[in-house]
């Protein structure tokens, strides 16, 4: 019965961002929008 390490491996805690609703890792910029702390730091040109 080896499945030690499954529950540490895993994901750490993701929050949702307010801006696009997708996940990211806390007190880091959204990948996905640029956002953080409710302005925009990064700019990120995806899709459009
Ligand atoms: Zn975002």
């Amino acid at each position: 019965m080896r499945r030690a390490y499954n529950s540490v491996l895993r994901l750490p805690q993701l929050s949702t961002c307010p801006q696009c609703d997708a996940p990211y890792v806390p007190h880091r910029v959204c990948p996905a929008c640029g956002f953080y702390k409710g302005r925009q730091v990064l700019t990120v040109t995806a899709g459009a």
